[in-house]
């Protein structure tokens, strides 16, 4: 059927013939111009469009129009948008297309009388991208209204793939223009951006980039291309088998785990069927991955779920290796030109991606996005690198630039003058030499200067962690996240895989106690798989035990793993966010179940059980009596407790440091907890970050803790604290210190631990 409303036909045949006379166009001669003109026109023909226009991207974030049919040719290389204004702009604003039956009306409409353009009312418009940039739009419009279908927005993306190879080549624009930052380029820079892991860097810039160029994008011969999809699949499933044996030797659990998930996502039906369909219309193999690749990208990108964000950084690591398969590359990563240091540079990464480069070489990584709990951060954390998400890093940043990353502050210094960089090697010397001190403290007894001995736990979450207790010198493990490894699945993980997991991590640590937390998930780690809905206040919310005691067999799950992968050993196993006696009883009844059930089946039960429960939430301090009857121990959660108590939210950044933890309520509220604890002669701990601040941790001992839990980086500092204290003293200083109003009490620890050459 032709006519106006005639659509470009999904079917293949019509697509098909499209790309083939673009593609004619393409290898055809003239210059750049006279092919996007050609192109232009073949668009508007197809389509049966009154308009299409072209604009491209020009230095200084600019749209230039640079070929039209419909509207008045004079605009042409006349009329600029900035991007973000009008239509036009802000599709390149959102790198996604608009399709619209009433442009005119919509708030974003903006008139520009040299093209003539009053008479139109719809408008279809799409990015044209390369390399995750917008180079560019391509824009179809119609006199009457009319509505765009979903295949047509498709098919013009696909046309605006193969006009983003011609803005690539160069000729329209220089790419020099759009890429360069001005006479600024070379000059050195400060990036600021967010912390995502704290240390400090130096290296060479290694810009992760693997957007291939893609030569040929249309095919005559659909089955070949698929044959190609085929091979580069099972050629891309080998690979990461390799990478699922290697992460298995290195003995690297989560990282395991989420290859194990990019497998499940390879064999994904939606995803490869889209490929597929793509193939048909007539794009070739790795088109066809560019294509899904884009318009995944384009559909979902104004969502902001960080589950989903996240899938997307998986996916579009996935599409990328597939590529590299398709062009028969082996990754960027294997290349053995990489610079000895390098500091990664991306848009996004996902933590394979990561994995592939070489650990003893990389020293920090810059992302365009990502966010603390992203998997790749999980991943840099465990490997001890510090990260930096800075918005505009691919454009400011030049491969082999030399790189100094703060990963304390958020900043990155391109190119760093000699006195920037030599400060940073000074603090960095410094930063060692302390290291070295404090590493030198590991064997050394934990015991103050006046003989009280204290014990030192670490915080983990990750297997890859597990190293850090034989280096750091801890005791023991004082509270292991079981949260943190099931973030980094997108599925459940069964009681057999917990089982395996909980053995793991008790054989790492050996004769060294290990304390589980039961499944602390809801607020900000939600799992994909339990959906708390959308909660006005998440940290009050449904979460932790909350949701365990909800869904019984979650809980009943990790229990009957704990106490399997425990068999013959000690098994300490503790509750978060339990807000009143009644919870903990209910909670233990759940691990009693599952102990009788061990007992029946004949299993191997723990040689002891221990169980004991976070103090978080403040009305539990009113339940104590009964409360120290039940347990066998308590472990104090400040970061929970803090934003309780003084009903602050620790993830606001407004509120999270409003209040100290070293103020009169706080410091009144342990001493009565660790007195009550002792005289019930039940053992309390502290497990929140204040444990590992040497200062918090003074105060924390001076109040009667003797166990603290903390995150490795901070035993070899709390240790050389502990050994110069001297505990009587600062008893006696702490009790006429908690009487007074003081918002903090801060200044005033500080000054005796200076007073007393307390090294805090
Ligand atoms: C705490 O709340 O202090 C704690 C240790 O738990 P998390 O930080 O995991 O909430
Ligand atoms: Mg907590």
């Amino acid at each position: 059927m032709e006519g106006m409303h005639t659509t470009l036909s999904s079917t293949g045949a019509a697509s098909r013939r499209l790309l083939a006379r673009l593609r004619d166009v393409m290898a055809g001669s003239g210059t750049g111009q006279d092919r996007l003109d050609k192109i232009v026109m073949l668009i508007a023909a197809e389509m049966v469009a009154d308009v299409c226009s072209c604009y491209v991207m020009r230095a200084g974030e600019v749209l230039e129009l640079f070929s039209t049919l419909g509207l008045n040719k004079d605009a042409v290389h006349k009329t600029r948008l900035r991007v973000g204004e009008g239509l036009v702009g802000d599709i390149a604003a959102h790198a996604r297309p608009i399709a619209l039956d009433n442009a005119p009306s919509h708030p974003n409409f903006a008139y520009r009388p040299e093209t003539g353009e009053d008479p139109f009312q719809s408008l279809a418009g799409v990015p044209i991208l390369r390399g995750g940039k917008v180079r560019g739009v391509l824009v179809i419009q119609h006199a009457d209204r009319r509505h765009y279908t979903e295949e047509e927005v498709e098919t013009l993306q696909t046309i605006a793939m193969i006009v983003a190879e011609l803005v690539a080549q160069g000729e329209l624009v220089d790419p020099q223009e759009v890429f360069s930052t001005g006479d600024a380029a070379l000059l050195p820079a400060r990036l600021s951006g967010v912390p995502l892991n704290a240390g400090l860097a130096m290296g060479h810039a290694l810009v992760h980039r693997p957007q291939l160029t893609i030569r040929q994008m249309v095919a005559d011969d659909a089955e070949r291309e698929l044959e190609r999809l085929a091979g580069a699949l099972s050629a891309m499933h080998s690979a990461i088998d390799d990478l699922l044996a290697a992460a298995a030797l290195a003995g690297l659990g989560e990282p395991r785990d989420i290859l194990e998930t990019y497998r499940m996502f390879a064999e994904d039906r939606g995803w490869l069927s889209r490929i597929r369909e793509a193939i048909h219309m007539g794009l070739t193999a790795e088109a066809a991955v560019q294509q899904v690749q884009n318009d995944t990208r384009a559909r979902m990108s104004h969502l902001t779920d960080p589950y989903i964000r996240e899938r997307l950084l998986d996916l579009e690591d996935l599409s990328n290796r597939l590529l590299q398969h398709l062009a028969g590359k082996r990754s960027e990563a294997d290349g053995g030109t990489l610079p000895e240091d390098l500091v990664l540079v991306a848009r996004s990464m996902g933590p394979a991606e990561l994995l592939d480069y070489d650990r003893k070489r990389l020293r920090a990584l810059i992302l365009e996005e990502g966010s603390p709990s992203s998997h790749v951060c999980i991943v840099a954390r465990a490997l001890d690198i510090p990260v930096v998400q800075c918005a505009d890093a691919l454009t400011r940043i030049e491969p082999l630039d030399h790189l100094i990353v703060d990963g304390d502050h958020g900043a990155v210094f391109v190119r760093p003058a000699e006195d920037i960089q030599m400060a940073f090697t000074e603090s960095m010397a410094t930063r060692s030499r302390r290291e070295q001190e404090y590493a030198a403290t590991r064997s050394l007894p934990s015991v103050t200067r006046d003989g009280v001995p204290i014990s030192i736990q670490l915080n983990c979450g990750l297997l890859i962690d597990l190293p850090h207790l034989a280096a750091s010198g801890a005791e023991g493990i004082g509270l292991y996240r079981t949260e943190i490894p099931f973030m980094v699945r997108h599925t459940h993980p069964d009681v057999q895989q917990q089982t395996e997991l909980y053995a793991r991590v008790l054989d790492e640590a050996g004769d060294k106690p290990v304390l589980f937390r039961t499944l602390d998930v809801g607020g900000d780690k939600m799992l994909s798989y339990i959906s708390a809905g959308a909660q006005e206040n998440p940290a009050l919310g449904w979460r932790a035990i909350r949701i365990g005691l909800d869904h019984p067999s979650l809980l009943r799950q990790q229990l009957r793993a704990l106490l399997r992968a425990a068999a013959g050993r000690p098994l300490s196993v503790m509750f978060p966010m339990i807000a009143e006696v009644a919870e903990f009883d209910a909670a233990r009844a759940i691990l009693d179940l599952e102990l009788r059930w061990l007992e029946r089946r004949g299993a191997e039960p723990p040689s002891r059980v221990r169980v004991g429960t976070m103090i978080e939430v403040p009305s539990l301090l009113w339940q104590l009596p009964a409360l120290l009857q039940r347990v066998d121990f308590l472990s104090v959660g400040s970061n929970d407790l803090m934003q309780y108590v003084f009903a602050s939210d620790r993830g606001n950044p407004r509120t999270a440091n409003r209040y100290d933890p070293l103020s009169p309520p706080m410091l009144t509220l342990l001493r009565r907890l660790v007195e009550a604890s002792r005289d019930a002669g039940k053992p309390i701990g502290v497990c929140g970050e204040m444990a590992g601040r040497p200062l918090d941790a003074m105060t924390l001992i001076g109040l009667g803790f003797r166990s603290l839990s903390m995150a490795p980086q901070s035993v070899g500092p709390v240790k050389t604290m502990l050994r110069s204290l001297d505990v009587a003293a600062l008893r006696k200083y702490l009790v006429q210190l908690t009487q007074g109003g003081d918002h903090s009490l801060r200044p005033k620890l500080r000054a005796f631990a200076l007073d007393h050459g307390i090294l805090i």
